[in-house]
């Protein structure tokens, strides 16, 4: 098999669902800052996180969900206390298994 054409022909959602994440319920390696309210840095978050899992609410709440966390540390270059008060990778074992390089 062609790796590299299945590759290209399938969309960014696609190659991300074959991922597995093992959810670790009782630690929650990203913490967010809830006092932050600089909007351009929380919209910055939100445009740039590869899993999308920060969620800009019409009030203006911050909605943020790690089960899903790519761990490629985004949001951790660009918000390190301001929007992110604790990050982290998940405890081993835990996080996301890569199933597709
Ligand atoms: S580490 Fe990457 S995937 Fe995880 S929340 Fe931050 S930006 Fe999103």
């Amino acid at each position: 098999m062609d790796w590299g054409r299945y590759n290209m022909a399938m969309s960014i959602d696609d190659k991300l669902g074959h991922n597995r994440f093992h959810a670790d319920d009782n630690y929650a390696h990203i913490e967010l800052n809830k006092d932050c309210t600089d909007m351009d840095i929380i919209k910055r978050v939100v445009m740039a996180c590869p899993a999308q899992l920060y969620r800009l609410e019409e009030d203006g709440k911050l909605n943020f969900n790690y089960e899903g966390c790519l761990e490629c540390g985004t949001c951790r270059v660009l918000a390190h206390d301001t929007v992110i008060k604790k990050w982290d990778h998940p405890m081993g074992g835990m996080g996301v298994e890569f199933r597709m390089g």
